[in-house]
Formats: structure tokens, C-alpha cells, sequence
């Protein structure tokens, strides 16, 4: 996969609501910015990969007990990561989800918390507002995997949220979460299959759920790519439009005060760690080297940027935007 999305130039728009009115800002995919965290109220952040339209749309921030959710280090290490990167526990993270507009098509990436993480998120639907696009307009919603912050908002007081748009998921996730078998055997909880039932099964109902296996071609110009670990069926996403290429790499790295520079450290929420922890070292690795454009769900918003190495890890170079 050769990419060439370092020499692209972006446009990226940023718009927060409220009294910060409207911020327009592009994205220069190599230059670098600070990790100052900026204080937004739903936002968007828009850009341009090849001929295809791409919007980060934000559903919100969650505080992550680092403590807690990485494994294998002990409390001093955490903090020695935190310290590094001027973090306070427990770490505030992102939750981002992705617009594309392409060949006709406008999908997202991903649909934020909608009601399943408490008193968190779930402010999808008012970043798409933003956007000019109504829920109504997306035709596809591709899953990164079957986990609350990715697959909540498919759903809005019991129905589909985006009630004509087809699902695609990797078909070991819908193995796992929508088999009752798992439920009555104890391999998945209640919460767990409440939830998929909640979302995911509203469109299976419809015949508004596709699945895919192995490496896909879902759509022009959009390849699902299975990166099982995380949970059995995560996938990512290669988007390529007129030779510029975006990854969209779902839950590939949780934690970036310490997954970039400790790429081998894995998080509670890993279903098979030694899995997600094979597939983050090698696609980082490829995405280093070919210097490829990411969107990355929980990194800080709008979580668009590359990866360098650094010492034994990487560093993320966030793409920075302009606002003129
Ligand atoms: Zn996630």
C-alpha cells in the first residue's frame, strides 16, 4: 500500500458553537502542533482527502483511570508516562467519529456513545447538525467494532438513528455480541447483548446490516481491513481518493500518553491483548514508514495526524489547520 497523503495538503475546517462562533482552520499533513488540549463545545473539523470530504465530527470527551486500564505496569510507571506528557489522571479522551463524502456515498465512521456511556457523550447528532448533513443522509455507517463508544449513537430513543443507512461489521463482532448462545453461555454480558440489541439489531432487522470477514473492498474507495484483538471483528478503514489515502484505524491505540511511546502496553478493554497488541506494533510500523494519514478515534480531536518514530515507540504529529 503506497500512500501519498504526506504530500497532501488539507483543508480543514473547525467550527465550535456557542460563544467561540465559527473557526475555519486547514490542515498541513506535516507539520506539527502543540498538544495543547483546546476547550471546545461539539465541534467539527473538516478536511479533504484526494476528491472525498472528510469531517471529524466530535461525540464528546471521557475521563480514562490509567491506573486501571493499562496493563502490565505498575503505578509508578503510569505516572512516569503521565508526567512526561503533562497529563493528570483520571485522562480525559476523545471520542470522534468520521464523515466521508465520496462517490456518491456519505458514510460515517463510527457513531460516538449515543445513550451507552452515562453522562458521557453522545453529542454526535449536534457535530452533524454542524455539518449541514441530517441523519437521514447517511447511506452508510461503517463500525470500527461492537464497543458502546463506537456503535451507541446508531440508535436515538429505540430506533435507528440513521434510518437509511446500511451497517457494515466485521462478522466475528456480530458472532460474538449478537448470538444468544454467548449470552446464555456466559461469554458475553448481559449489558453487552442488551446494548447490540439496542443498536446493531435494529438494523439486522431492517436488512440494513452487512458483513464482511476478511479484507474487503466495501465501497469504491473504502477497504475494510480486519484487525481482530481488540474484539474479534475489529476492523479498520482505508479510504483512497485520487491518489491520497486516510486511515481510519478505530480502537488501534487507547491511550496516547502511553501507547505511542509503549506501543506493547495494552488496555483493559482488549478482549485478546496479545492480538491487539501484535496488530497496533505492526500497522504503526507500516503507517511510519509510508508516512500515512490517520484518524484516530481517541486521540485528542479531531484525532487527524501521522506517526513518526521515536526512540522505541512513536511520537504523533498531529495535522495542524489554519484559521484565516
Ligand atoms: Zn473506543
Amino acid at each position: 500500500m503506497r500512500l501519498l497523503s504526506r504530500r497532501a495538503v488539507l483543508s480543514l475546517l473547525m467550527a465550535a458553537v456557542g460563544a467561540m462562533g465559527l473557526i475555519s482552520g486547514a490542515v498541513s499533513a506535516s507539520s506539527e502542533a502543540s498538544n495543547t488540549e483546546l476547550a471546545t463545545d461539539g465541534s467539527i473539523a473538516r478536511f479533504q482527502v484526494g476528491n472525498a470530504e472528510v469531517i471529524a465530527l466530535s461525540d464528546g470527551t471521557f475521563p480514562i483511570d490509567l491506573f486501571s486500564v493499562l496493563q502490565g505496569l505498575s503505578a509508578d510507571q503510569v505516572q512516569a508516562y503521565l508526567d512526561q506528557t503533562f497529563e493528570i489522571n483520571p485522562v480525559e479522551t476523545s471520542i470522534t467519529a468520521f464523515l466521508v463524502r465520496m462517490q456518491g456515498h456519505l458514510m460515517l465512521v463510527d457513531t460516538g456513545c449515543g445513550t451507552f456511556c452515562g453522562d458521557v457523550g453522545g453529542k454526535l447528532l449536534r457535530s452533524l447538525a454542524l455539518t449541514g448533513y441530517s441523519p437521514e443522509d447517511i447511506t452508510d455507517v461503517l463500525i470500527t467494532h461492537m464497543h458502546g463508544d463506537h456503535e451507541g449513537g446508531l440508535a436515538l430513543h429505540g430506533k435507528r438513528a440513521f434510518p437509511n443507512a446500511v451497517v457494515y461489521i466485521h462478522q466475528a463482532d456480530i458472532g460474538r455480541f449478537l448470538n444468544p448462545d454467548n449470552l446464555r453461555d456466559g461469554v458475553i454480558r448481559q449489558l453487552d447483548w442488551d446494548r447490540a440489541q439496542a443498536s446493531v439489531a435494529l438494523y439486522r432487522a431492517a436488512g440494513q446490516l452487512k458483513t464482511s470477514s476478511g479484507p474487503t473492498q466495501l465501497l469504491p474507495g473504502i477497504k475494510a481491513i480486519p484487525m481482530a484483538g481488540h474484539t474479534p471483528g475489529a476492523t479498520f478503514y482505508q479510504l483512497h481518493s485520487a491518489g491520497e489515502q486516510l486511515y481510519l484505524i478505530g480502537d488501534m491505540i487507547h491511550i496516547r500518553a502511553v501507547q505511542l511511546p509503549a506501543p506493547e502496553v495494552t488496555v483493559g478493554y482488549d478482549l485478546n491483548p496479545s492480538k491487539a497488541r501484535a496488530e497496533r506494533l505492526k500497522w504503526f510500523q507500516t503507517f511510519a514508514q509510508e508516512g500515512a494519514l490517520l484518524a484516530a478515534p481517541h486521540m485528542n480531536f479531531p484525532g487527524v495526524g501521522h506517526l513518526r518514530v521515536q526512540d522505541q515507540g512513536y511520537r504523533w504529529i498531529p495535522a495542524a489547520y489554519h484559521n484565516r
